[in-house]
């Protein structure tokens, strides 16, 4: 795909309002002086992109009598957030007690993932997946739908008139589940070849080979998964991994030849980059040294991990191995779509191990670090010249509470880190897609989006 196959409103405009972004890479541990912070900035957007970003005395002067500003004065802009973990097809299933990790599937995950072969349940559902995004301020998401091909084509259709970047694929599941989610080697590489060939880098969306989880696929099937990677070019990796114990020593049994869990990915291909893999919680030192050296990401999903009881990411073994970390809600395991919500569970989740996050380092994750991640990083993720105009607009004054703290506190850090602990969907009050909004929490329209 070309820059130019992006489509965008015409013409300049200029948004004025508090900027927060990281114009370049982090090192570990040096979050807050990569961060570029703008008190009163503007942001301006050309069809759709990013033109420049600056100290609004600076930028004002200079534009010409056409471009149209957007006064934010009050809030804050910051890049649109990038959830890495997420299943458009558990909606209903959120919030659904009392299991772990196995026995959730079996009792509540896959009947809901059932629905999907229909595909009007997949299209109502997928719009309402996207809306639920949008309304917490992320504007791209790595998506699990089902195993049925409607309800990929569902996902990928909304996101396309939303004009959304978004990674997703078919779950290739053929052993170890109901009757009526299995596919077979066959059929499954039959329907992701075509669903590849139809959407996989058309307008701003990118085709992930997405088996469920080692122990749900055969040799067979996680065989043609690798070879679909060696015949088309760009195509990312979705799955998950070491997120529970009994699933470790399930994966342990059903692969004896593995070194570990993370080995069987490994094994057929599947660990490179461009591949993500949720949870990475029971790794090991040397899993996590592989890990880094494929160039993969780790999806941190503490709302799930802490829901489900799976167990606690260690952030500073996986960064000081040198793996990408980036956040992922994993609705319906997880348990908010906002990824303000996710940033302070995940603080939460590391102040238990001793390890201390800062916001920076959180919403570096969320934005820039997931871009980088997914080789994104010339696209979105931050307010550099050439990328696409997805970015939130977050209001401090969205509770009393917040409002109250946000007041006291001495610093852009502390303010931050208000946000994150504080904020939630109340806190997005407008989400842009390429420079146009896709959600407004003050509109009329209950949905904010088309
Ligand atoms: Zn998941």
């Amino acid at each position: 795909m070309t820059r130019a196959d992006v489509p965008a409103p015409g013409g300049v405009q200029a948004f004025r309002g508090t900027l927060l972004h990281f114009p370049r890479e982090a090192a570990h541990g040096a979050y807050e002086a990569a961060a570029e912070y703008v008190d009163d900035g503007m942001l301006l957007v050309r069809d759709g992109r990013i033109e420049g970003c600056g100290a609004a005395a600076d930028i004002a002067p200079t534009l010409g009598p056409g471009v149209r500003i957007v006064d934010l004065r009050g809030r804050w802009l910051v890049p649109g957030f990038i959830d890495t973990h997420v299943h458009s097809a558990q909606l209903d299933v959120i919030a659904s007690s009392g299991e772990q990790l196995l026995n959730w599937l079996e009792r509540y995950t896959f009947p809901a993932e059932r629905r999907f072969a229909d595909p009007g349940h997949a299209q109502e559902a997928s719009e309402f997946f996207l809306r639920e995004l949008l309304r917490n301020g992320t504007t791209t998401a790595v998506v699990f739908p089902t195993v049925h091909k409607a309800s990929v084509e569902a996902l990928f259709e909304a996101a396309r008139r939303r004009r959304m970047r978004l990674v997703a694929g078919k779950i290739l599941m053929d052993r170890n589940c109901p009757d009526f989610l299995r596919d077979t080697p066959a059929d499954g590489d039959h329907d992701s070849r075509d669903l590849i060939e139809r959407w996989h880098e058309h307008d701003r969306l990118h085709y992930a080979v997405t088996p469920r989880f080692a122990p749900t696929s055969s040799h067979e099937q996680m065989t043609l998964a690798g070879r679909l990677l060696d015949d088309y070019p760009r195509l990312y990796v979705q799955s998950h991994v070491a997120e529970n114990r009994d699933e470790v020593r399930w994966a342990a049994q059903l692969f004896p030849w593995a070194r570990s869990y993370l080995d069987v990915y490994d094994h057929y291909g599947l660990l490179r980059p461009r591949a993500v893999y949720a949870h990475c919680i029971h790794l090991d030192p040397a899993d996590r040294d592989r890990f880094a050296a494929s160039g993969a990401a780790m999806a941190f999903c503490p709302t799930s991990n802490l829901f489900l009881g799976s167990g606690l990411f260690d952030r500073d073994a996986s960064r000081r191995a040198g793996a990408h970390v980036t956040f992922g809600s994993d609705v319906a395991g997880g348990t908010s779509f906002s990824l303000l919500r996710t940033m302070h569970e995940g603080y939460k989740v590391l102040q238990l191990a001793g390890q201390t996050m800062s916001a920076a380092e959180a919403l570096y994750y969320a934005t820039r670090g997931a871009a980088r991640a997914l080789l994104l990083d010339d696209r979105i993720g931050s307010f550099s010249p050439g990328c696409e105009a997805d970015f939130v607009v977050l209001d401090p004054a969205s509770t009393p509470l917040l409002a109250r703290r946000w007041a006291l506190a001495a610093s852009w850090v502390e303010r931050l880190f208000a946000l994150m602990i504080l904020g939630d969907d109340r806190a997005v009050a407008q989400t842009y897609i390429v420079g146009e909004r896709a959600h407004d929490r003050d509109a009329s329209a209950p949905d904010g989006g088309p």
